[in-house]
């Protein structure tokens, strides 16, 4: 039975080591975008399908039975597409998310909705530090008045301010140093959740930065999977 993984996140490259550990085969896609993709033990298909219609094919064509989309929380693109494609095709689709990252107490987060309001919450004179995602950096691009350091997996087209690239995971004692050197007054984070990143918000919070949170779209799914174990209790299920 062949399943298809929508992968690109540490959680989704969790459950392919797991379904390989247990010896279901299956193929893992990814989008394409982070260069230098690293080398792994099952079959990956890089590259977009061709929005709803060419997923749908897609899963046609290869037979798929079941989808995992173990995208990114902010990968809303995929994940709707994965909806519409499923329903069409009557194939059984599960969402994973990972949860949330919650307000720890004594932290100073403001919560905004988009990135286009996170950009609007800094004051002139911050120094931000951006954490967004090349793609999402752009919305920041035109604001005057405020220093900005952007740090992502890969450089942004449209670089502006000071650019580090760099590949998670990432270490609070780290994560302090380069908010000391860079005198950062404001970190802007999506509320990606998980341990990868995490340590920036630690790090925030130890040096007293202001945190611009930008909130998660709402979800299109009901209730997601929370946990790898609940994706392969879902897996095994079906294939009994
Ligand atoms: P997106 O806006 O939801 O998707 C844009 C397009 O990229 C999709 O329409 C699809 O192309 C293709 N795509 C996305 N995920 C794919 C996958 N796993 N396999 C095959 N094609 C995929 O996604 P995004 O925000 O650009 O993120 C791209 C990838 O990076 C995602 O897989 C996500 O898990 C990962 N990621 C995203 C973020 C973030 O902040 N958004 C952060 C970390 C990692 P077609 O329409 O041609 O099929």
């Amino acid at each position: 039975m062949s399943i298809l993984i929508l992968g690109g996140t540490p959680e989704a490259d969790q459950l392919a080591e797991l379904l390989r550990g247990h010896g279901i085969t299956f193929t893992y896609s990814l989008a394409g975008v982070t260069p230098n993709p690293k080398p792994r033990l099952y079959p990956v298909h890089i590259g977009g399908f061709g929005g709803v219609v060419g997923l749908a094919r897609y899963l046609a064509q290869n037979a798929v039975k079941m989808v995992v989309d173990a995208t990114h929380p902010f990968a809303a693109t995929m994940t709707g597409n994965a909806i519409a494609a499923a329903a069409q095709t009557n194939i059984a689709l599960l969402r994973f998310e990972r949860p949330a990252w919650d307000e720890p107490a004594g932290a100073n987060w403001t919560h905004v909705k988009t990135l286009d309001d996170a950009a609007k919450a800094l004051p002139p004179g911050a120094r931000a530090f951006l954490s967004v995602g090349s793609q999402s950096m752009v919305a920041f691009a035109h604001q005057s008045g405020v220093d900005f350091i952007s740090r992502s997996i890969k450089p942004p087209e449209n670089p502006f301010g000071k650019i580090i690239v760099a590949k998670p995971p990432f270490d609070v004692i780290g994560e302090m140093q380069l908010f000391s050197k860079y005198r950062i007054t404001h970190l802007v984070s999506k509320n990606a959740g998980g341990d990868q990143t995490k340590a920036k918000l630690v790090a925030a919070q130890r040096l007293g930065i202001k945190v611009i949170m930008v909130e998660r779209p709402p979800d299109p799914v009901a209730e997601p999977a929370r946990d790898i174990v609940k994706v392969m209790a879902w897996i095994e299920r079906r294939l009994l």
